[in-house]
């Protein structure tokens, strides 16, 4: 019998951050139990605030007076635990891992609408009674009869009246004499859409290897490394099949679900309705019921976006994580945990088998494979015989030599041509938004930037104004130049807007389409973008990286690149990963059907080892080059990155605060030959949203014990500051601006 709990209190203050010990009273000692959420009094006001039971104890070591003044649990709030026991202990480990807190972590395991009461919406529905008195014979009441008769329990009063049209004071006769009688039903706020049926296919000689190797396995952990268009897909359906007839249930991970309709029309239409989905754009309501549907068994699998890698399956037994090297696993607010370690640590905890499947691995991950801590599935063949696309690699130099000013090469323009005249699709990539991307004087070289941000501001031609892309401020175009008054300001660089225009503007016959941040904001936006491209609607679809992920079109017969060099420009270490990735990735999106594919990467930089191998879809020679790089210079993976970010509009004390914790950092850990302390200096971004940034880097071979005495000292440090400058610490963060 236990007599005392360990409880988190739902209070976001980083003060509170400890388990508190209550008393359970009597009267609860029989129904208590780990993960439960109950009311307690907390604080000199005893205000009765959420907690989460987290430990259980028979006796605790207190003397007789600390004993006597603990505080007794109120109430259990749920008739269920909202945490699972298993994932208790992850709570523990996430807190230590990601420097963040306890309560932080519980945020993510459970919606909010539980804190928030949240029920099941009902309604009131109209059903059929069993009315004592003779039939009616009046026509109008035999009409209500039987089109209730055929849908019974699917309308309420409201519907009838307003969208078939009935007589509500009929309704209300017959609901009088007992012929018909009102319900409550349960409304689903979560997708309830019927999918076409998708087929299950014969697994081709590789596919069936994989999946044998996977479920014969000792291990846990595998990566399937697929050239796209390998058939991955189906692969994950048949380990989720399997699993199912097991009796254990399944979460897929893919990028961020808005983005693949793709995938849920697949795994809707093979597992029919009940497959839950799980995303950031879910309203709290459709997030409340997914999950509830999950908690109380009715689904055994999931698909969705990272946060579903923390669904309450009670037998999982398959995580799957499609595309495992986006950078959208990662969060970046706390905890800032990457769905892939999550998916690791819950192998470890209860077993389940964790499947990583990319064309372009992670470096981390396919170094994981290297050292056999994952085992290693290569495909490469694409599943239908199809043949992977022709690539060609033009010098954007030469072309200029050659007289061609324009943004397509000789080479890109024959191809659009081609395709066109065959009334076949082109995909155009570009990775930058808006018409022009900075603004500035030919003068005087003043460059038009945000007042809140340290950031050039991007000319949009459908607003016609001038947009920061990390605030959102917005600025009216001038023509004179605010610092010298002349009138020399011109606009520089191409975004997807002026791409779009130039298109139109040199083929006439293309129809084309936009999807990037600006044109994919509204909840359906994207989906729509999507299907009339899949019908064929329009014929060039041009856009930032959300076109180079997961879509399949037969017809798309052409890639085209416009600028590879890019992504391969930004201060950050994983520079050359990310240009390799979105080049192979994108140029994956041609010739995925009968018809062969060809695409076209124009670079500045042909020489850059990223761009060459993506060319010659060889990702065995980039991971070697890459990763020695990254032996050579300390980077993960092998040692770890944690930044310690500081902003403050007080640019003064910042700095002043910052340059003293350095001092403490420096004193703490420069003696320590495995680990690195770099900085303070100001991020690469150096102001956002009116609020300086400056930054600490902690390179090395760190333990979670050193991270968390570093967390304590830039806590201790900061404390009297705590109220003007905001700290975020980020263990091997998605980037270092
Ligand atoms: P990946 O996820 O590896 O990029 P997909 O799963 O999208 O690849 O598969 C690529 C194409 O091959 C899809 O159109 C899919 O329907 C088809 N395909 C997959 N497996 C088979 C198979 N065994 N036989 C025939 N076609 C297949
Ligand atoms: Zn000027
Ligand atoms: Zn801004």
């Amino acid at each position: 019998m236990y007599n005392y709990a360990g409880v988190i209190v739902n209070n976001d203050s980083v003060k509170v951050d400890k388990i508190f010990t209550y008393k359970i009273p009597e009267g609860l000692k029989n129904k208590i139990d780990l993960g439960q959420r109950v009311k307690v009094p907390f604080g000199m006001g005893n205000k009765n605030i959420d907690g989460f039971i987290v430990q259980l104890y028979e006796y605790v070591e207190l003397d007789a007076k600390s004993l006597s003044k603990l505080k007794a649990i109120i109430e259990i709030s749920d008739d269920f635990q909202v945490i699972r026991e298993k994932d208790i202990s992850l709570i523990g480990i996430m807190r230590g891992k990601y420097l963040c807190t306890y309560l932080e972590c519980i945020k993510v395991f459970i919606p909010s609408g539980i804190t928030k009461g949240m029920k099941f919406k009902t309604k009131n529905v109209v059903v059929l009674g069993e009315p004592i008195t003779a039939k009616y014979e009046k026509e109008s009441y035999k009409k209500i009869l039987e089109f209730i008769k055929e849908n019974n329990g699917n309308y309420s009063k409201q519907q009838l009246s307003n969208e078939f049209g009935f007589s509500v004071s009929s309704i209300n006769t017959l609901i009088k004499h007992g012929f018909l009688v009102l319900e409550e039903a349960v409304i689903n706020r979560y997708n309830d859409k019927q999918y076409n049926n998708y087929e299950e296919r014969t697994l081709n000689s590789l596919q069936q290897q994989a999946v044998n190797t996977i479920m014969n396995s000792k291990g846990k952990k595998f990566l399937i490394h697929g050239v796209t268009g390998s058939g991955k897909t189906e692969i994950y359906m048949n380990l989720v099949k399997k699993a199912m007839e097991d009796g254990k249930d399944s979460i897929i991970l893919i990028p961020e679900i808005s983005l693949t309709p793709q995938m849920v029309e697949r795994f809707k239409g093979r597992f029919g309705k009940n497959v839950a989905i799980f995303h950031s754009k879910l309203s709290d309501g459709e997030r409340f019921d997914e999950w509830m549907r999950v908690k109380m068994g009715k689904v055994k699998v999931a698909i969705g976006a990272r946060s579903a890698i923390f669904l309450p399956f009670s037998n999982l037994g398959l995580i799957v994580i499609d595309e495992e090297h986006e950078g959208s696993y990662k969060s970046d607010s706390d905890p800032k945990y990457n769905a892939r370690d999550i998916a690791e640590l819950k192998s470890d905890i209860e077993g389940c088998k964790v499947v990583l499947g990319s064309a372009t691995p992670a470096i981390e991950s396919y170094y994981k494979a290297t050292t056999g801590e994952y085992t290693l599935i290569t495909l490469s063949e694409r599943a239908d015989g199809a043949v992977l696309p022709q690539v060609k690699i033009v010098d954007m130099r030469e072309e200029l030599m050659n007289d061609n000013k324009s943004i397509f090469s000789a080479s890109l323009f024959s191809g659009l041509k081609h395709t066109l005249a065959n009334k076949e699709q082109a995909i155009l990539f570009l990775n930058r938004r808006g018409f022009s991307t900075f603004v500035s004087c030919r003068k005087c070289g003043y460059v038009f930037k945000c007042s809140n941000c340290d950031i050039a501001l991007t000319y949009h031609n459908y607003s016609s104004n001038l947009t920061c892309h990390y605030c959102g401020a917005k600025r009216q175009i001038v023509n004179t130049c605010p610092r010298c008054k002349s009138k020399y300001v011109k606009y520089f660089g191409i975004g997807t807007e002026q791409l779009e225009d130039q298109v139109k503007k040199v083929f006439p016959e293309a129809r084309t389409l936009r999807m990037d941040f600006d044109t994919t904001r509204g909840k359906n936006s994207y989906e729509k973008i999507y299907n009339s491209f899949r019908n064929e609607e329009h014929n060039v679809l041009i856009g930032t990286q959300m076109v180079a992920k997961g879509l399949d079109f037969p017809n798309v017969t052409l890639v085209g690149v416009i600028a590879a060099d890019l992504s391969l420009n930004l201060p950050d270490y994983r520079a050359n990963e990310r240009t390799f990735q979105l080049i192979t990735q994108v140029s994956g999106r041609a010739g995925r059907g009968k018809k062969p594919g060809r695409v076209v990467v124009q670079t500045y930089t042909p020489e850059s080892f990223s761009i060459k191998y993506a060319v010659e879809n060889d990702y065995i020679s980039f991971y070697k080059e890459e990763v020695e790089i990254r032996r050579a210079m300390n980077y993960p993976p092998f040692a770890k990155i944690l930044a310690i970010n500081l902003s403050s509009e007080d640019e003064k004390l910042l700095i002043k605060s910052i340059q003293d914790l350095g001092d403490k950092l420096h004193i703490k850990l420069d003696n320590n030959d495995k680990i690195e302390v770099l900085g303070p200096c100001p991020c690469g971004v150096s102001k956002i949203k009116s609020a300086y940034r400056w930054q600490i880097l902690i390179k090395g071979d760190f333990t979670t014990e050193l991270a968390e005495e570093i967390k304590d000292i830039t806590y201790n440090e900061l404390n009297s500051v705590h109220n003007y400058i905001k700290v975020g610490l980020d263990v091997n963060p998605n980037n270092l601006l």
